[in-house]
């Protein structure tokens, strides 16, 4: 009998709680008085006064399965097997209390254990440097030296400016020959999703000063984060996260609603999952209280949300859809998240308003578009201005990908490096005009790895001449 995600969550509460664990609900998505972030990223993230020593924890030690939103990962999200921009984050923290030791013997007794993954499948990394945890992992669990790697502060080093930082240490899965890339030096910490990192162990115990010195910390903390998704995946043996218990209902709501079949072509099988994805996001900021707009988090919603409706459309769902999917993100969240049950109706209102004004954008984008192709029939030519194709894009906010698609059909081409070159120009007036942005939100520059698409458009934010086109 497989575990269900659902059941995960509340068997790895249950575990800490049995180890003396305060059990947290998940908090906003929205952070409270903390200008450095957009959106909750982690579950340590709301949980930083604790760290801080501004605020005092319910209790030393303290689990939560906190909900949280990567919009960094959106390019990955639909190629691999393991990002979501949405995803909940299981966490076990010490505030001041246990450490290493702990931290790792818990993780170990869990994972083996009550989840009983096989012993011969894990792996684990250290940060180069840290012995102390090599020697846990080696010589008080037993994994052989030829399972635990050593990773470099990209990987295993965590910190965020000055202050609390540390070394991590993952658990990884192997999930074999056929989700590797075939390098010879695959190992954990590559790229593809042979080894998937599933749980980060975060040992707090330095403190960066302003001269760039680690001084230890009196009291380390441990914060550590496992994405439930990922979990789910490996316990359930599934390709990928999408395919999990709660996902795959989601899933299925989009291949019903476009008729598409899942696993026939990896062009839809992106626009599916990036789909199943951004509904949950999407449904999620929502119920926060977040409201789509050309600012801020409400940016991030509006182009998450019109990003699935672009999906649909190019599976060649014809109707509006979201709030149908809104209904399953709901039915397999709402008993972990109530909030969701209680807001069902408003959420669905909000949703369904965005999408309608998404769809008033694309009518009158189609409908200029059609006057060009026109135009440029009777000229006998057979390629749109960078010019034109970028007024569609930035003036209507049409996005670029309908313009290829629809003129692909009538056999016409886009001077692309006109195109790019327009972009430039953007960015350019972008730049300057978000110099004078004061809000500290942005320092975290959450937009940077936004797709190209969702990119310009944002960086148009601040110059009077886009506001409102989105
Ligand atoms: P990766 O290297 O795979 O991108 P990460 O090192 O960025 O993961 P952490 O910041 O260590 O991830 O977050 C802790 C855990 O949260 C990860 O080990 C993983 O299980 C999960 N996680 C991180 N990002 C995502 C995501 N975009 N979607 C789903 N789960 C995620
Ligand atoms: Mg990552
Ligand atoms: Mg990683
Ligand atoms: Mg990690």
């Amino acid at each position: 009998e497989k575990m269900s995600l659902n059941d995960i969550r509340s068997s790895f509460l249950n575990f800490f709680a049995s180890k003396n664990h305060y059990v947290g609900k998940s908090y906003s998505l929205v952070p409270e008085n903390d200008k450095s972030l957009l959106l909750i990223n982690s579950g340590m993230a709301p949980l930083k006064p604790f760290f801080m020593g501004i605020d005092t924890p319910p209790n030393k030690r303290m689990v939560t399965c906190q909900k949280c939103i990567r919009t960094g990962d959106i390019e990955n999200v639909g190629k691999t097997a393991r990002h979501g921009t949405f995803f909940e984050m299981l966490g076990n923290f010490s505030f001041g209390d246990y450490f290493k030791v702990e931290s790792i013997q818990w993780g170990w007794e869990y994972v083996t254990e009550h989840l009983k993954m096989p012993v011969e499948k894990l792996w684990v990394s250290v940060y180069e440097q840290d012995d102390d945890a090599y020697e846990i992992w080696n010589k008080t669990i037993g994994v052989p030296a030829e399972r635990i790697v050593r990773l470099g502060k990209a990987d295993n080093f965590w910190e965020i400016g000055l202050g609390p930082c540390g070394p991590c240490s993952e658990i990884y899965f192997d999930r074999g020959e056929k989700y590797g890339c075939g390098h010879e030096n695959c190992k954990p910490g590559c790229d593809c999703d042979r080894y998937v990192e599933f749980w980060n162990h975060v040992f707090t115990q330095f403190d960066k000063d302003e001269q760039g010195n680690y001084n230890p910390l009196p009291k380390p903390n441990i914060d550590t984060g496992m994405g439930l998704e990922r979990v789910a995946c490996i316990m359930q043996g599934v390709d990928s996260i999408f395919e999990v218990d709660t996902m795959q209902q989601i899933l299925e709501g989009v291949t019903t609603l476009s008729n598409q079949k899942y696993g026939v072509s990896s062009k839809s099988d992106i626009s599916i999952r990036i789909i199943t994805d951004h509904i949950r996001s999407v449904t999620f900021m929502v119920s926060d209280g977040i409201m789509p707009s050309n600012e801020g988090r409400g940016y991030v919603l509006r182009r998450l949300l019109r990003r699935a409706a672009k999906h649909g459309k190019q599976l060649g769902i014809q109707d509006t859809f979201l709030t149908a999917l809104v209904d399953r993100v709901i039915a397999v969240s709402g008993q972990a998240y109530p909030e969701l049950i209680e807001k069902q109706e408003y959420i669905k209102k909000v949703i369904s308003v965005e999408e309608d004004r998404f769809r008033e954008t694309i009518d009158q984008g189609s409908e200029i578009l059609r006057g060009f192709v026109e135009e440029l029939k009777q000229q006998k030519k057979t390629c749109l201005s960078g010019e034109n194709a970028f007024k569609l894009y930035d003036t209507y906010g049409f996005p670029i990908e309908l313009t290829k698609e629809i003129l692909e059909e009538e056999r016409i081409e886009i001077d692309e490096a006109g195109f790019k070159e327009e972009m430039e120009k953007q960015r350019v007036r972008a730049r300057s005009a978000r110099q004078n942005m004061e809000d500290e939100g942005w320092k975290e520059d959450i937009f940077s790895k936004l797709s190209a698409d969702i990119r310009s458009t944002f960086e148009g934010y601040g110059n009077t001449q886009t506001e409102g086109k989105v």
